[in-house]
């Protein structure tokens, strides 16, 4: 195809940066999702909707690292061998059950309370079961031994009154694991976002049709819908509906007002047969629909009544892309999170690459080390926005900026893995 103009400024105007325009929506976004009580064992992945504060100190109290004998420091010889009574023992769950007084050796076990002492001289070592001998019923300890060894102090791990998790942040395994060592059972979280998805396109078919010519199988739907159950999305599947501008308007009204969120792919660029951004200027409010990505571009994002709406582009790899760095963020915002960008990795690409300037390009890539740790970033032989084989070979996403318009080999790129996405 012969483009005589920059595709920057194709269609008579300039494209809005990507980042400027997803600065633009998030800013006047609040967050859609309410918020629910649940238990521990519900809250893996998601949002939490408070900030936990710790209601005591983990440990509560000081206690013995490893299996060994607690003493006073003070007691020891400084120069030479300490010989001292065992008197008691304290094991994890069972404390010692009177005093310990100054001379006296304790039997103890790892994760047991340090015994008590008297006019608030405590035990404040413990020795390793390794480095004494025992001999009757007295413990002889070694030169060498250093004050506080192995004793955990209370509160050493979390301080009471302080905040152990932020509100925004997605639950881990491990932040679910510090919850529970505080004593919280549940924990406030967001409720998950409602969307509703659905392709446009008198060319496609669902998956199990009958084949006839001119036609395609759905892939966008089945991508989207399985992008926004690994988000944490409550997840509506509307179908395929024909490029029938009245047709699109009965989807999109008649789900409006269930939805957080609609999503829908194709019928978003210039063609006299792209009637969602038509719909969408009609009945609600077209915020942006031309950004500079490749591959993307016609992205179209506005709200309609209280939904947001997000019309991606048909071909299935600007409409996966465009979802993971225009999309998501959208998502995760509307959904209570904080943290809604990727980190991007450095390394170095083994390809050529030539693009336009001003605007961001996304190279689907796979991911190795070389020899001195280094990532190295190789290019699937096909470039088409339409060749979905290409997402399948790649690991991760190498973002070439707007002001960059070639690659050379070896040359340091921005790469964001499909992990950072969570998927
Ligand atoms: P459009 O954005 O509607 O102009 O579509 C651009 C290209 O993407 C066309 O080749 C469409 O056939 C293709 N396409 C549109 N929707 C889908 C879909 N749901 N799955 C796979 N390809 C699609
Ligand atoms: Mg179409």
């Amino acid at each position: 195809m012969v483009q005589l103009t920059s595709d920057c400024f194709a269609f008579g105007g300039k494209l809005t940066q990507i980042d400027d325009a997803l600065k633009l929506v998030l800013k006047n976004l609040r967050v859609r999702a309410g918020s629910e009580k649940i238990i521990l064992s519900r809250a893996l992945n998601k949002i939490l909707a408070e900030d936990v504060v710790a209601p005591q100190n983990v440990p509560a109290e000081n206690n013995s690292a490893v299996d060994g004998y607690a003493i006073f420091f003070d007691d020891l010889n400084e120069s030479g061998k300490t010989k001292l009574p065992v008197v008691g023992k304290a094991a994890a769950g069972r404390p010692l059950n009177r005093k310990q007084k100054r001379g006296e050796a304790v039997r103890i076990f790892t994760g047991a309370v340090m015994p008590h002492g008297v006019n608030s001289e405590n035990p404040d070592t413990v020795l390793m079961q390794e480095d004494c001998k025992l001999q009757d019923g007295k413990v002889i300890i070694p030169a060498g031994i250093k004050r506080g060894s192995n004793r955990r102090l209370a509160g050493e791990d979390i301080t009471s009154g302080a905040c152990i998790l932020k509100e925004g942040q997605r639950l881990r395994p491990q932040d679910i694991g510090l919850a529970a060592a505080t004593g919280r059972a549940f924990l406030r979280v967001r409720r998950p976002l409602r969307v509703a998805v659905f392709s446009t396109g008198d060319e496609v078919l669902n998956p199990g049709d009958r084949f006839a010519r001119g036609k395609i199988y759905d892939s966008n739907r089945f991508t989207l819908l399985n992008l926004l159950t690994a988000l944490g999305c409550e997840v509506e599947d509307i179908g395929v509906i024909p490029d029938n501008p009245s047709l699109i308007e009965q989807a999109v009204l008649s789900s409006v007002e269930k939805q957080d969120l609609i999503i829908t792919s194709g019928g978003v660029s210039t063609g006299e047969e792209d009637h969602v951004k038509n719909l969408i200027e009609k009945t609600g409010e077209l915020l942006f629909w031309r950004l500079a990505i490749k591959p993307g571009r016609p992205v179209a994002l506005g709200t309609l009544k209280e939904a947001f709406f997000i019309g991606l582009p048909g071909n299935p790899v600007a409409a996966m892309v465009t979802f993971l760095k225009i999309a998501r963020p959208i998502i995760l915002h509307l959904s209570g999170a904080k943290n809604i960008h990727p980190r991007p990795f450095l390394g170095r690409t083994d390809f050529e690459y030539v693009k336009k300037p001003e605007r961001k390009e996304y190279v689907r890539v796979k991911v190795r080390e070389d020899k001195t740790g280094e990532l190295v970033f190789t290019k699937y032989h096909k470039e088409g926005a339409g060749i979905l084989s290409s997402l399948v070979f790649a690991d991760g996403l190498v973002e070439l900026p707007e002001d960059v318009t070639k690659i050379r080999k070896s040359d340091i790129v921005k790469y964001f893995p499909f992990s950072e996405f969570g998927i």
